[in-house]
């Protein structure tokens, strides 16, 4: 009999699968796709010799996570590579905002408002590490050190969670660069901008690129896949893929089964196992807005009227924050507006290898509503042109994946939501039901691990770290902590 069963190789289900491993138990991971790594994978998705992200490309969290840390990238050949710049906000006229890795230098370029940035940062960019324990936690413990320094960060980050979230949200502004900057950030959540789930993307997401950086691996996120399945390959874990889960009499007979799945995955699986007051709460959790991913294989690097944004990682295209207020309340009310928000990544600034000689790749996705067929590539070119004159010219092919498309390939982002439920303040804790272990069902053995539950989206494996701790505990009687495993696994 095998120990336990992952279904699903995402961050989340190999990170569990690490920690079970770890402790000595047998594991068979189970995955739908051909390929290992879920929303982690890189592929050659335009020409040959193009590499693109296909769902994640930068990653403060995995910098940020207690997971990865105790896995140790770097000791496994793993290259986190730092954009001079890590994100900027393209504005008309050749104007932009830009994050710098150094707080004052970037307060240095917002005019005015250098030094409300530099106050509305100060203390999250020193505090990263307890921010990191509070934002990466189960929201219910805070089990990893620095308890006593964790308090006065996350009353820090709370209050300004509450101002940039409110209509308060102008007060400490005087122009137009800074707060568009916050805003392009804010926007990563999927939702307008002013409101209090995106104002906590905001202040901690922004707060990251002065203090871990938002990086972007050599050779493409699937190179963190890649050392964690050699690892777990190494420790006698099993894969099969090719195999979409859709009921329990499909696994091996086991004792804990790990679900790196949607909730819609999780109640077809469990089928009738699964008690009516149990569906009754998961039928309230609700799917936030979707993306419409496109990537670019490109002649030449992207041609930005403003010099510094050449030299960025991530950009926020979009403009001032109010359009991208405007952009998002328009997603929310079922539109797909001409001038979109576009987040883009520019991997070729510190790596290389993601194209042949003179090649280069941009990854962009815009917000869509849930579940939308239309294909955006057309209005992220032309936004990106009113930024980039130029950039049109530049493209060799387009690789176009709309929200419903993302859904077919990627089971776990219903309607192209790719933060596996709508980011809001209840639903991040009570992800994916209001219940003190939201991890475990009330089916014996049966645990969700994916990021429908806390700490939610992202590349960092703790919502399958906080899981195997349930199972080594509950099915077990482990009680180590889950990271010990991860760590005596470092090379
Ligand atoms: C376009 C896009 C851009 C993103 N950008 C970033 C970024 O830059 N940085 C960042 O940190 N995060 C980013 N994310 C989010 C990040 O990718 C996810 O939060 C993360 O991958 C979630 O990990 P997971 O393990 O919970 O789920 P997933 O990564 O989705 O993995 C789940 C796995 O389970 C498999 N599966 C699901 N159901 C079944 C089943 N029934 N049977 C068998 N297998 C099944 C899936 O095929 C998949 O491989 C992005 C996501 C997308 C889609």
């Amino acid at each position: 009999m095998t120990d336990a069963v992952v279904v699903g190789s995402g961050p989340n289900g190999l990170a569990a699968a690490m920690v079970l491993s770890g402790a000595g138990l047998s594991v068979a991971v189970v995955e739908s796709n051909d390929t290992l790594g879920g929303g982690a994978r890189t592929k050659e998705a335009t020409l040959p010799g193009y590499l693109h992200d296909i769902c994640s490309a930068v990653h403060p969290s995995i910098m940020l996570s207690p997971y990865f840390n105790a896995f140790d990238l770097a000791s496994r050949g793993v290259e986190m590579l730092q954009p001079e710049v890590p994100y900027a906000q393209p504005m008309d006229g050749g104007r932009a905002g830009i994050a710098h890795r150094d707080l004052e230098r970037t307060a240095d370029g917002l005019g005015r408002d250098g030094r409300a940035w530099t106050s509305l940062m100060r203390p999250l960019v020193d505090g990263w590490r307890e921010l990191g324990d509070t934002f990466l936690s189960d929201m219910r413990t805070f089990p990893y050190a620095r308890r006593a320094a964790t308090l006065p960060v996350s009353v820090a980050a709370g209050l300004r969670v509450l101002e940039q979230g409110s209509p308060l949200w102008n007060l400490r502004w005087r122009e137009d660069l800074a707060p568009a900057l916050l805003s392009g950030v804010a926007t990563h959540a999927i939702a307008p901008a002013r409101g209090l789930a995106p104002a906590g993307a905001a202040v901690f997401l922004a707060s990251l690129a002065h203090s871990v950086g938002w990086p972007i691996p050599r050779g493409g996120t699937q190179v963190v896949v890649d050392a964690q399945v050699d690892e777990l390959r190494r420790r006698g874990v099993t894969f099969t893929t090719g195999h979409r889960v859709r009921s329990l009499g499909e696994l091996p007979r086991t004792r804990a089964v790990l679900l790196d799945t949607s909730p819609k995955d999780m109640q077809q699986i469990a089928g009738d196992l699964l008690p009516r007051w149990y569906r009754r709460l998961l039928s309230t959790y609700r799917h936030g807005d979707g993306v419409c991913k496109v990537d670019f294989a490109l002649s030449g690097p992207v041609p930005w009227a403003n010099e510094d944004c050449r030299r960025a990682g991530t950009l926020h295209v979009g403009g001032t924050r109010r359009e991208l207020l405007e952009f998002e309340l328009g997603v929310k009310r079922g539109e797909h507006s001409d001038r979109p928000y576009v987040l883009a990544v520019q991997p070729d600034v510190v790596d290389p290898t993601r194209a042949p000689a003179g090649g280069h790749t941009l990854w962009t996705y815009t917000h869509v509503p849930n579940g939308s067929t239309l294909d955006r590539s057309e209005a992220i070119t032309d936004q990106i042109e009113r930024f980039a004159p130029g950039f049109r010219d530049l493209v060799l092919h387009r690789a176009v994946a709309t929200a419903a498309q993302e859904e077919a390939e990627h089971p776990n982002y219903v309607g192209g939501d790719i933060s596996g439920g709508a980011v809001t303040p209840w639903q991040m804790i009570a992800r994916p039901v209001p219940t003190w272990d939201p991890y475990r069902t009330p089916v014996p053995g049966l645990y969700l691990c994916s990021s429908s539950t806390p700490p939610g989206p992202a590349v960092h494996g703790m919502n399958g770290v906080h899981a195997a701790r349930r199972v080594l505990r509950q099915r077990f009687g482990i009680r180590q902590e889950p990271l010990d495993f991860v760590r005596s696994a470092a090379a």
